[in-house]
């Protein structure tokens, strides 16, 4: 079959490898209809060390169960499905708690492991408690956004969850990207009543704002602070989405939160050590979030999908074949694309 590897820096290959097979009993195969590339890809993608091997890239997609092992109880071939980027059992401790995420039987997609997602098969454990069977065909309209409940849609979910927006609530979001515009998405639909958009890309200001912002503030820094203080009686805002995972995002989103408010993080960090954490002491700004239970969050957001009422499949602004997967990386490294769709 054909995958993506990743050799280093700025070498992404297209390749054809072994194909995805069951290993344990609880595994299945499924066929990748449609994947994506990650805004988490392009921190490899700007620093991996070369590699001889090529690490199997990609951990988002939605799919046909093409083989079941024998241990597989909920699923049959034909089934299309989500899949989230992270696998789980549905059945341990931290499962029942709705943290997928921390599985005691679970791990993470795009790796040499279960390989990765950006491929026409993919390779998924405990598939009982990973799969979510979706109720439409495989080439259903909705798949752009049905696909963002793998990743970006449950992941910006999650940085509102974690920063605690709810009805009446002012909301800012660190960071235009894919994830950034989903957070939009959740802040509204969780009813926040202002969510003012942090971010400088004119094409994802415009969704942003179609998707419910209702201010921007593209300054950086203290430039930035200042002017989300100056739309919020100079308080600044009960619950922030940081998306990115800089120390400079992060030191911005701790600055922007109201004394006594919330940030939820979603954006992988890239620093061991916490920014602002003097800020965030002397105001009791809670600091929260981590890799989101995409899992656990498809209940509840896929009946608005299909009702129509939230459109993540927005984010996508390319389509890419295994050809044009290499660009896809640099088309959305350089900002010309927000979000790649790869169909293989
Ligand atoms: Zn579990």
């Amino acid at each position: 079959m054909r995958a993506t590897l990743l050799y280093g820096a700025g070498d992404v290959r297209v390749e054809t490898v072994p194909d995805a097979r069951i290993v344990e009993s609880t595994d299945a195969v499924i066929t990748v209809t449609n994947a994506c590339i990650c805004g988490s890809d392009l921190w490899p993608y700007k620093s991996m060390e070369p590699s001889e091997v090529g690490r199997p890239i990609g951990h988002e997609a939605v799919g046909v169960v093409e083989a079941v092992g024998a241990d597989v109880r909920t699923l049959k071939i034909g089934d299309v499905v989500v899949m989230p980027f992270a696998y789980s059992d549905g059945s341990c401790v931290f499962c029942h708690e709705g943290l997928h995420t921390s599985c005691l039987h679970g791990g993470f997609f795009g790796n040499a492991d279960v390989g990765g997602a950006q491929a026409e098969a993919q390779r998924v454990p405990q598939a009982d408690g990973t799969l979510f069977v979706l109720p439409v065909g495989k080439a259903d309209a909705l798949m752009p956004s049905l696909l963002t409940l793998s990743d970006v849609m449950g992941t910006g979910h999650h940085a509102a969850v974690a920063a605690r927006v709810g009805p009446g609530k002012t909301v800012a979001v660190v960071g235009d990207g894919a994830v950034g515009l989903c957070g939009v998405i959740a802040a509204k639909r969780l009813g926040a009543e202002q969510i003012i958009i942090m971010g400088r890309h004119a094409d994802r200001i415009t969704l942003a704002k179609e998707f419910g912002a209702t201010d921007v503030v593209s300054e950086r820094g203290a430039e930035a602070v200042e002017q989300v203080k100056k739309l919020t009686d100079g308080y600044g805002v009960h619950a922030v989405l940081e998306c990115v995972g800089l120390d400079q995002s992060m030191e911005t989103a701790i600055g922007v939160a109201r004394p006594g408010g919330a940030v939820g993080r979603v954006g992988v960090p890239q620093g061991e050590t916490m920014p602002a954490s003097q800020t965030a002491f002397y105001e009791n700004v809670t600091v929260s979030g981590g890799p989101a239970p995409a899992r656990a969050y498809i209940e509840e957001l896929l009946p608005d999908i299909l009702d129509g009422l939230i459109e993540p499949g927005r984010v996508f602004d390319r389509i890419a074949g295994f050809d044009d997967v290499p660009d896809g990386y640099r088309a959305m490294d350089e900002r010309e694309a927000i979000k790649v769709m790869v169909e293989p």
